[in-house]
């Protein structure tokens, strides 16, 4: 999967505009991605009922996480937050804007009957990647951090993304698609792995 590398110049750093914009961008920090098998990743999140100070912060902290790594997708439950918010930027073309985007209680409310394969990674399973097949493309409603409503059709690596994403709000991981021998198999790699990191 193609990944942005978005460390120079974080488009983060743009989307946050007012008056308090100088206090987020300093307070703005890297969050901890955990790793499966985790409990927190498998546990539904729960609705956003209101856009807060501190959910700009999370949002912002959310995008400089995902592009630090970097990836293409982040949602909430991965840096342990238990809060119905997913961000994204799968342009991949590396002279394109970026385009990141932050949605706030996203559901799918369409997809076609044609679908894609893509070969699908994620941050909380590193190194790790199978063919999983979804809808080609995805309608999907959010609310913006403006509290706004919207609504738009995404199509291929964007699909795939959202789609992944919304599963991480629901407790679901990319590896529960795929045949147990397989799951098992990147889960055992994956408690090998947080074993080696707690030993140091
Ligand atoms: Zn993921």
């Amino acid at each position: 999967m193609a990944h942005r590398d978005g460390c120079k110049e974080n488009p983060a750093h743009a989307r946050i505009a007012g008056p308090l914009a100088f206090a987020y961008v300093a307070v703005m920090a890297l969050r901890p991605i955990l790793i499966h098998p985790d409990p927190r990743l498998k546990k539904k999140a729960d609705p956003i009922t209101a856009v807060t100070d501190d959910l700009r912060v999370l949002a912002a902290d959310m995008l400089e996480t995902m592009y630090d790594a970097p990836g293409i997708g982040l949602a909430a439950p991965q840096i342990g937050v238990s809060k119905r918010i997913i961000v994204m930027d799968c342009v991949k073309e590396d002279d394109a804007p970026p385009r990141p985007l932050v949605l706030l209680n996203p559901e799918v409310t369409w997809t076609s009957e044609d679908t894609n394969t893509y070969e699908e990674g994620c941050l909380s399973i590193p190194d790790q990647f199978a063919d999983v097949v979804r809808p080609t493309q995805a309608e999907v409603t959010w609310m913006d951090l403006d509290g706004n409503q919207v609504s738009e059709k995404f199509d291929g690596l964007w699909a795939t993304c959202v789609q992944h994403e919304i599963d991480h709000l629901d407790g679901k991981l990319f590896i529960d698609y795929l045949g147990p021998l397989k799951r098992q198999m990147i889960t055992r790699k994956m408690q090998k792995l947080k074993r080696e990191k707690a030993r140091g």
